[in-house]
C-alpha cells in the first residue's frame, strides 16, 4: 500500500485492499491478474493500492529493533567478516555502555562473537563492513511480509537511498475501518 504520495506504506491483505479500493480510500495502482467477486461486482485483485488522501506518517517512528530485523537489515551476513551471521553482537558492549539501539547492534558470525567478547572494536582489532542504521521502513516491511511481489520493486526505494531523516512507521493508522 503506498501512500498518495506513492512512498510505500505497509504490506496490507489483498481481502483488505480491496476493501479499501471498494470504499474509494484507495486506487489500483498494480493488479495481478486475478479477480475478486462479489454478487454485485468484480474488482481486479491488486499487487499495488495508492491511498486516495494523504496520510501524515510520524517519522520519529522506528522500525522495531529485533533479532530477526537485524538479520534482514545485514542481509544475515556478519558485519565482521561477511559469513552467515548466527549472533546478534553489541557493538560497543553493553557491559561498557553499549545501547540496544539500531546504530549498535549488528548481525555477527558466532566465531566474531566470541572472538570479539566484551572488548571495543579497536582493542579487537576488528572493523564494521557498514555503519548500522536504523531500516527504511519500505525495506523492513519486505523481510517480514515473507513473500515479495515483483511488481513492488519499482516503488521500494534503493538500498543506499531513505535511510536518512527518520523511518516511516509501519502501524501508521489508515483512516478507514477493515
Ligand atoms: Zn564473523
Amino acid at each position: 500500500m503506498l501512500n498518495a504520495s506513492f512512498e510505500p506504506l505497509c504490506v496490507v491483505s489483498a481481502r483488505r485492499a480491496v476493501v479499501l479500493v471498494l470504499k474509494e480510500k484507495a486506487e489500483i495502482i498494480e493488479r495481478n491478474g486475478a479477480e475478486f467477486r462479489s454478487e454485485r461486482t468484480t474488482v481486479p485483485a491488486p499487487s499495488v493500492i495508492r491511498l486516495v488522501h494523504f496520510v501524515r506518517v510520524p517519522y520519529r517512528t522506528r522500525v522495531p529493533l529485533s533479532r530477526r530485523a537485524v538479520f534482514a537489515r545485514d542481509g544475515h551476513r556478519c558485519q565482521y567478516c561477511g559469513r552467515t551471521a548466527e549472533n546478534v553482537d553489541h557493538v560497543v558492549p553493553k557491559s561498557r555502555g553499549g545501547t540496544h539501539s539500531w546504530d549498535n547492534v549488528v548481525a555477527s558470525c558466532r566465531a566474531c562473537n566470541a572472538r570479539k567478547e566484551d572488548r571495543f572494536l579497536h582493542e579487537a582489532g576488528f572493523a564494521l563492513r557498514q555503519t548500522p542504521r536504523a531500516p527504511h521502513a519500505a525495506l523492513w516491511l519486505l523481510a517480514t511480509a515473507g513473500t515479495s511481489d515483483p511488481a513492488w520493486e519499482r516503488y521500494l526505494p534503493g538500498p543506499s537511498s531513505g535511510t536518512r531523516g527518520g523511518t516511516p512507521s509501519l502501524t501508521a493508522e489508515v483512516a478507514a475501518p477493515a
